[in-house]
């Protein structure tokens, strides 16, 4: 019997064709040996299969009742699933966001709308809530198989990340292992968290980070970091297109995917890797120096387009550069695969090379998809030079990303306003919105304004009435405070003054790049009945003011000073610049709305349950145009306007507020 292997190169089209006559016995041998060992996997999948719909069919909702709002959006997700349509979510902060779309996705599995779901997430914890929803629904019967995927970085078994055979033996012989390593887990465990996948993945000697992206494409849900959907680099990419059809991702705190698409889609170089390399080369390889050095060339001509300036945008992404990349890139990849350095020094050349050879594909990579919505622009930083595709709407490349998905269902407590998030998430005019009403009732929660100006130039007149704010509070109230600046330098300009007038106070300050073990303690320390009680320091869109619980007593009063502007600089004007340019209020875009984002955050730390009951401030004066004030929560209204002695000497008209 003829019998004949193609191997396709994608790009070109190039074909290899093998072909051989073999005896018909020989090859029936061969094939029944592949089935066999196929065998036991399948039989395995489809017990799965039936016993995963029998127990959908009969999970009831895992809690006594349904809260307020959560029938409605879980509702919502079920007919987007069933619609095939996106869903954008505004779901505040009490809907039990992680059960309000995992239990009807779930049972639209159980309907066959879905063979798999994706829960995606920008944090770690946002994950673990994932995890929790899915054994909670154990407890009440449902038999689904869950992986959860963590970074190679972090769940890696080596000191360093080095993935070669050679460098690492849970790489070496891995597919020799990996069905049996499959098999075993997938027969014992159906909630497959990290901890699950490292003793597995070391009783078998397999590569932990691999073997969770194995178990992904066979199970029935997946929880992961945004980038295994959407970065371009990173996808599950073994995906067929009618696994895809059946699929639904969840997308939460969706309200961060704005930015981190920017991130993905975006790609950035530094010329001072390929001076080193063309030097380091010079002798091991002359042709991979001699690209490295056209690299640089390229560099060296655009940064003398710049002139005197420091910084400046392209217009064009520069042609001679990409040229000059994609020969660098077949070089260095050929120069690669040649293999293995043993000295030292090599070891790190060849860690230099990989890292020029990952970034200029990256570069490449995103050059094609460069269009209107990209800008590039290139910066002087001491010696070297940095040039950017800069991303400024990733709403097509999102959209464009998630084609072939079933569904989406985009939630966040701060999906405000929804306009605008549709807009950069991707929306088609036909998909669906929905705003659930908040759970919690207005007497939990006061909202107050203190209406000073904390505009940069202003700030030094704020330190004296923000410390009186606090003291206020202190004295007034019981419980513990956490209080928001836009920056470092604010907040530790307060943190001193107040430190001099309240020496007693029990005062803690965020610092930059805090260790987990510091984070623990800081928010350890808001302990319910604490004397004398704690004020928290911490800036907005930092790690304090998203994703903390600290529910009932151990925090009652918050403050935010400030709208959340984002700083000024070049990548926030270009995207002001490109909004501006199609018909939208840039400002906002780039500015207003990803800084309320940050306030409606922070703010949101205070009211975490039923409860709950506590005290908000808001500082700074634009609280009181209306645009602001369409821009709150409507459980925030109506502010009640605080008058300070400092700023009633400045403002007559302040008393108006009152
Ligand atoms: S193969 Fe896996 S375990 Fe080995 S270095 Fe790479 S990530 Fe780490």
């Amino acid at each position: 019997m003829g019998v004949r292997l193609v191997y396709i190169q994608v790009d070109s089209g190039e074909q290899r064709r093998y072909e051989r006559e073999l005896p018909f016995d020989e090859l029936e041998r061969f094939f029944m040996a592949m089935v066999l060992s196929y065998a036991p996997y399948a039989e395995l999948q489809v017990k799965h299969m039936e016993a995963r719909t029998r127990s959908i069919k009969s999970l009831p909702f895992p809690y006594e009742a349904y809260r307020q709002g959560q029938r409605y959006f879980a509702g919502a997700v079920y007919k987007s699933i069933a619609d095939r349509k996106k869903l954008f979510a505004k779901a505040p902060t009490g809907t039990g966001k992680t059960i309000s779309t995992l239990f009807p996705a779930v049972k639209a599995m159980g309907e066959g709308h879905l063979k798999r779901l994706f829960y995606v997430t920008a944090r770690t914890t946002t994950r673990t809530a994932a995890e929790e929803a899915m054994v909670l629904m154990g407890t009440k019967g449902l038999i689904l198989r869950s992986v959860t995927i963590t970074a190679k970085e972090k769940i890696c078994f080596q000191d360093e990340v080095r993935c070669s055979s050679q460098d690492c033996p849970y790489a070496d012989g891995y597919y020799d292992r990996i069905n049996g390593a499959i098999l075993d887990l997938f027969t014992q465990e159906t909630l497959i968290t990290r901890n699950v996948l490292e003793k597995y993945a070391r009783k078998h000697r397999v590569c932990p980070f691999e073997m969770s992206l194995d178990a992904a494409y066979a199970s029935d849900a997946v929880i992961g970091d945004y980038n295994y959907v959407f970065d371009p680099r990173i996808s599950l990419k073994r995906l067929w297109e009618e696994d895809k059809r059946n699929t639904a991702i969840l997308v939460d705190e969706a309200h961060n995917l704005v930015d981190r698409a920017r991130e993905m889609f975006s790609a950035e170089l530094m010329k001072a890797p390929f001076l080193e390399l063309q030097r380091a080369y010079k002798l091991r390889s002359r042709a991979l120096s001699e690209g490295a050095k056209a690299v640089n060339a390229a560099f060296i001509s655009l940064r003398k387009s710049l002139g005197e300036k420091k910084s400046g945008v392209l217009r064009e992404p520069p042609e001679e550069l990409l040229q000059r990349l994609e020969e660098f890139a077949a070089l260095a990849e050929r120069e690669l695969a040649m293999g293995s350095v043993s000295s030292v020094s090599g070891e790190s050349q060849e860690q230099q090379l990989l890292d020029a050879y990952y970034a200029a594909q990256g570069y490449i990579r995103i050059a094609g998809t460069y269009d209107e919505r990209y800008v590039t622009y290139m910066e002087l930083e001491r010696n070297d030079v940095r040039i950017k595709l800069f991303c400024r709407d990733p709403s097509a490349l999102l959209r464009q990303m998630g084609k072939g998905y079933r569904s989406y269902i985009f939630f966040s407590a701060t999906l405000s306003p929804l306009g605008y998030y549709r807009d950069m998430l991707g929306a088609d005019e036909e998909d669906y919105s929905v705003s659930v009403p908040s759970p919690f009732s207005k007497e939990q929660l006061e909202v107050e304004l203190l209406p000073l100006s904390t505009r940069y130039r202003d700030r030094e007149g704020t330190r004296g009435p923000i410390v009186s704010l606090l003291q206020r509070i202190l004295r007034g109230r019981s419980g513990n405070v956490l209080i928001f600046f836009p920056s470092y330098e604010y907040m530790n300009d307060v943190a001193e003054r107040f430190r001099e007038q309240e020496p007693g106070a029990n005062l803690l300050v965020q610092e930059t790049g805090m260790r987990e073990e510091e984070r623990e303690r800081f928010l350890g320390a808001f302990q319910a009945e604490r004397s004398p009680s704690v004020v928290g320091f911490a800036v907005l869109g930092g790690i304090f003011s998203e994703g903390v619980d600290l529910t009932g007593d151990r925090l009652t009063n918050v403050v935010v000073v400030g709208v959340g502007l984002p700083q000024v600089g070049t990548e926030r004007n270009l995207i002001k610049e490109y909004f501006d340019g199609t018909g939208k209020n840039g400002f906002d875009y780039a500015y207003v709305y990803p800084g309320m984002n940050k306030v409606l955050q922070a703010g949101g730390r205070l009211i975490r349950t039923e409860r709950d009951r506590g005290l908000l401030v808001l500082v700074d004066d634009r609280f009181l145009s209306s645009g602001y004030q369409q821009l709150l929560p409507e459980e925030w209204k109506p502010l009640k306007v605080l008058r300070s002695r400092e700023q009633e000497a400045r403002t007559r008209w302040f008393g108006l507020y009152e």
